[in-house]
């Protein structure tokens, strides 16, 4: 990755209108008077775990900690007043304004990096994963949204009733190379179609009818060659304006924290037309992020797949 950290807003209610901040803040800072030392992060779990009654998905052995488990600092001190019966729950009206303009720009070598309407779109990539598609399908179905997923051949190849089920929900498909080789950019014209081709002839004989109409580079690495081989082969770029981070462990670990990281990312920079990045393939902590997250999102903007003819 050569991209550097984006600098990051630590208010989840930037963008939000006067209304909707004020509601907020007054939450917050009855959150925080309730949770004393606790600060930002610890409010911040307790609202997560205030918003979801599910358990947490399952994680591979030995790479993550116990999603919202209380810790001392998060205990309510009994000198303090206790929170009322029921917290009140997120204002509802919009933190992003529905007079903001719809975002624009360009990603490497021309890849878009919004819709090009006001719905935002979700994205998830390097799948499918056996483990892990099924629940964001299960996530999404449940709150009846349509997303885009960005897969990789070689893990289609291996699952190709994901790919059946992905496009038999209405989601819409995008092609991210063979192997996610984050220097296929820089390879020769053959190499890249024959690359793109293949994943694309897997992708269609897992799901004949699929529609193909979207390319990503792994790493978000494109190349003018890259995106003119995609468009050769009827597929426009797309880069992203919204960048979940869900894979950067080092920095954000794994379990609550990182789920924590995500929800706020994508709740203080998703604006309208807005492309999400975020990843199915291994990532558990995405998944409860995004319980949290869909319904957010629903209550927000609209959200919509990638479109496709
Ligand atoms: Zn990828």
């Amino acid at each position: 990755m050569s991209r550097k950290p984006r600098y990051r807003v630590p208010s989840a209610n930037r963008g939000a209108s006067p209304p909707a901040a004020l509601a907020t803040m007054t939450f917050a800072a009855l959150a925080l008077a309730v949770l004393g030392t606790a600060g930002c992060a610890g409010s911040y779990a307790q609202i997560a775990a205030r918003s979801t009654h599910s358990s947490p998905s399952p994680e591979p052995a030995g790479t993550s900690q116990p999603a919202a488990t209380p810790t001392p600092n998060s205990a309510p001190d009994p000198t303090t007043p206790p929170p009322p019966p029921s917290a009140p729950p997120p204002p509802p009206a919009p933190a992003i304004p529905a007079n903001l303009p719809v975002a624009t720009g360009k990603g490497p070598a021309g890849s878009a990096r919004t819709t090009g309407s006001a719905s935002v779109a979700l994205t998830f990539d390097d799948g499918p994963d056996p483990m892990y598609t099924p629940q964001i399908l299960d996530l999404l179905k449940a709150n009846d949204v349509k997303a885009t997923f960005c897969l990789v051949g070689r893990q289609v190849k291996a699952n190709p009733g994901l790919v059946h089920r992905i496009v038999a929900e209405g989601h819409t498909l995008c092609n991210h190379t063979w192997v996610h080789s984050l220097t296929i950019g820089t390879q020769s014209k053959e190499v890249i179609l024959k690359d793109l081709q293949e994943t694309n002839n897997a992708i269609r004989e897992a799901a004949p009818d699929a529609k193909i109409q979207y390319f990503r580079a792994p790493g978000g690495n494109f190349t003018p060659l890259l995106v003119t081989v995609a468009a050769e082969l009827g597929m426009k770029s797309i880069y992203w304006a919204v960048d979940t981070r869900d894979w950067e462990y080092s920095k954000w670990g794994h379990g609550q924290s990182m789920v924590n990281h995500i929800i706020q990312t994508v709740e203080s920079e998703t604006r309208r037309g807005s492309i999400v990045l975020a990843h199915d393939y291994k990532k558990p902590d995405t998944i409860t992020a995004y319980k949290i997250l869909l319904p957010w999102l629903k209550a927000h903007v609209t959200l919509t797949a990638m479109p496709v003819d």
